[in-house]
């Protein structure tokens, strides 16, 4: 087993091209990808055309819902729903349609991995997890050694030792043989945790690394300008908030 995770992509191409170029000099040939393709960025269709291509597995996140029309708009910001509300005006019929078919939640049962962009609990509420506390509850709403999430755009390992521990990582961890795993993999097109750097996760069956890849925000700020997308979007890239 050996996986690059990606999530996140939120219509961000410049993002999304350093990324997959940095899996690709890894010789990684899999990835996964968590959800959220669009909203906030100014290239939808061009984000959907290259994750069809290039992952083996694609979830839907809440943008994809909103644009799609199945997860209602009020439960977003200001700055969250104009980018959706501009995404449904530029996203292609073919595309919608893609977006409209995908699943929230994936099992793997081979690599013993459970994929979903929110919580492994009631997933089409797109809750989050943030606490230990949080996590605690999670663990109990799958049976996998691992799950993988994204929504947040915050990435951490959580490891839940057999004892009932919960201890949280940063960036890097060995697994052990019994204990279970929460890995958030961060968010390629709009990092918040102040590393404005796309991140992603590279997994094989012994261990996992976050991984933080430089590109162009100037050129993803520059696009979101000409498109009239908000100003806070735009700014937030440069600061990774
Ligand atoms: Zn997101």
């Amino acid at each position: 087993m050996l996986y690059a995770v990606i999530s996140d992509v939120h219509s961000n191409l410049e993002a999304l091209y350093a990324v997959i170029e940095d899996i690709r000099k890894r010789n990684i040939e899999k990835i996964l990808f968590l959800g959220d393709a669009v909203g906030y960025g100014p290239n939808p269709n061009e984000c959907i055309e290259l994750l069809k291509k290039e992952c083996l597995v694609l979830l839907a996140g809440n943008h994809d819902r909103a644009v799609t029309g199945d997860t209602p708009l009020d439960r977003f910001n200001e700055n969250a729903r104009a980018a959706v509300q501009w995404t449904i005006e530029h996203i292609t019929g073919e595309h919608l349609e893609f977006l409209g078919k995908l699943d929230i939640l994936k099992v793997m049962e081979k690599d013993n991995l459970c994929l979903v962009h929110s919580t492994p609990k009631e997933p089409e509420a797109w809750r989050y997890i943030v606490t230990l506390n949080d996590a605690g509850v999670n663990f109990r709403y799958f049976e996998q050694k691992i799950c993988l999430i994204g929504h947040s755009h915050t990435p951490f390992i959580m490891e839940k030792r057999p004892s009932g521990e919960l201890i949280l990582y940063k960036d890097r961890v060995t697994f052990s043989e019994a204990a279970r795993y929460i890995i958030n993999a961060g968010s390629v097109g709009q990092p918040r945790d102040r590393d404005p750097r796309a991140a992603y996760a590279v997994l094989n069956a012994g261990e996992v690394e976050i991984i933080r890849v430089d590109y162009n925000f100037r050129e993803t700020q520059r696009k979101m300008r000409e498109a009239g997308l908000p100003k806070f979007l735009i700014e937030r890239l440069e600061k990774g908030i």
